[in-house]
């Protein structure tokens, strides 16, 4: 997250002292292909740099990621806005001798994402700032989404909506993105959304008369460039919002990939997409239902299994055990069938079904079936645990029956 006014202010300042790298991108961000002269080379941890007359490479800062691309072939890992004002291209490859000319190409997927985020950016916090009176406390550029940080603890749903709306207005009505480079005395004439706080040149976008904001990064040359904005959530941090929303091609492949959802599922219910919310509850409450009359109807068929299960009883030196397979029953049934026969039995019951072991003691065994578990669990390759009443473990086979009767009868026998 970035503030992001202020940063801007200060590497322009920056910039009018040192001046060494031209930054192509201050005036033209669809440059995407450049020359310029190698003016100094090094290496930075294992990396090789380069830095140049001029470039069109945006090196990270005020929330933006670095373009990647090309410098005469080599790939540029990263752009980095060095303290004495230089920028530097980064590459796992030598790229150029001092003095020499290269050819940068800059990747344009990446640059027009980051513009698209970017010129979002401004104009969701310009369109918070119009409608809710909200400042922007820092921004996230990313690669998967985009977010605003906003100095307000919530928004309604309704408010969000209203947000996203008055920015795709702006977006459709396709006004014209300016960049402005400023006089001091300019500055106090245009109607800036946040006050420079610093003296100085600054560079400022202007989305038509929507907003105007200072600003170093690459923007869209019109509103229209953006597409559209889709927020897609809001979060608490640090006890402010934030709004997270997509923009362009990342707001089109979202709507896509929910659009076949919602396709797939509409055809699988016969239904309208916009019914499926209704259709989907009154599924799973029938399906809950359905499950707790299923639970019913086997509760009665409890009494007889407890009854088969306590013929099993096997006596080892150490109690009671029964160690058997159940199948075709719910799980809470399977634990209560546990729980009933080893009460029945005075001993251990160890239940196997659905990949699961089903351990229950009953009091008076002295067997405590948290601690028989934890050791089943390292003898035969399972995972879980419980108390001194019951336990639970996954993982098991059950067709190994016989294997875990036969550890069971090892463990409490201490063989
Ligand atoms: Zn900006």
């Amino acid at each position: 997250m970035y503030n992001e006014a202020q940063s801007t202010i200060s590497q322009l300042q920056d910039r009018k002292i040192n001046n060494l790298t031209e930054r192509l991108y201050y005036n033209d961000s669809t440059l995407l292909d450049f020359e310029a002269k190698v003016m100094a080379s090094g290496q930075h941890k294992d990396l090789y740099y380069v830095v140049l007359d001029r470039t069109a490479f945006y090196p990270t800062s005020g929330g933006q990621s670095f373009d990647t691309g090309t410098l005469n072939g080599a790939v540029i890992c990263d752009v980095i806005d060095s303290d004495d004002g230089d920028i530097r291209h980064l590459s796992k490859s030598e790229i150029a001798p001092v003095g020499q000319s290269v050819i940068g190409l800059i990747d344009k997927e990446r640059r027009y994402r980051n513009c698209r985020n970017h010129t979002g950016q401004h104009i969701i916090s310009a369109a918070a700032h119009r409608l809710f009176d909200l400042e922007t406390m820092s921004v996230h550029l990313g690669d998967e989404y985009a977010a605003v940080e906003f100095d307000t603890n919530s928004l309604s749903p309704d408010e969000v909506q209203q947000l996203e709306t008055a920015a795709n207005d702006i977006i459709a009505d396709n006004v014209e993105i300016e960049i402005i480079f400023a006089e001091a005395s300019k500055i106090a004439t245009l109607p800036l959304r946040k006050p420079p706080k610093r003296n100085g040149h600054l560079r400022i976008i202007r989305i038509g008369q929507f907003d105007y904001v200072a600003c170093g990064g690459t923007h869209c040359t019109t509103s229209g460039g953006i597409g559209l904005v889709k927020i897609i959530g809001t979060e608490k941090i640090r006890g402010r919002l934030l709004v997270k929303y997509l923009a362009g091609k990342l707001a089109v492949e979202d709507y896509t990939q929910r659009f076949n959802t919602t396709d797939h599922l509409a055809r699988m219910f016969t239904c309208h997409h916009s019914d499926l919310v209704a259709k989907i509850d009154k599924l799973s409450i029938e399906h809950r239902e359905l499950r707790q009359s299923l639970i019913e109807t086997q509760k009665q068929m409890l009494p007889p299994l407890v009854q088969s299960l306590t013929n099993k009883v096997i006596e080892t030196g150490a109690g009671k055990i029964v160690v058997e397979p159940i199948d075709g029953l719910e799980l809470p049934m399977v634990t209560r069938l546990a729980t009933l026969t080893a009460d029945e039995t005075g001993g251990l019951v160890v239940l196997v079904t659905e990949g699961r072991l089903l351990l229950a003691t009953a009091s008076q065994s002295g067997i405590h079936a948290g601690k028989l578990a934890k050791n089943m669990a390292e003898r035969c390759s399972l995972k879980g645990g419980g108390n001194e009443g019951t336990a639970q473990l996954g993982g098991a086979d059950m067709d190994a029956v016989a294997l875990y009767r036969d550890e069971i009868r090892k463990l409490l026998t201490n063989e």
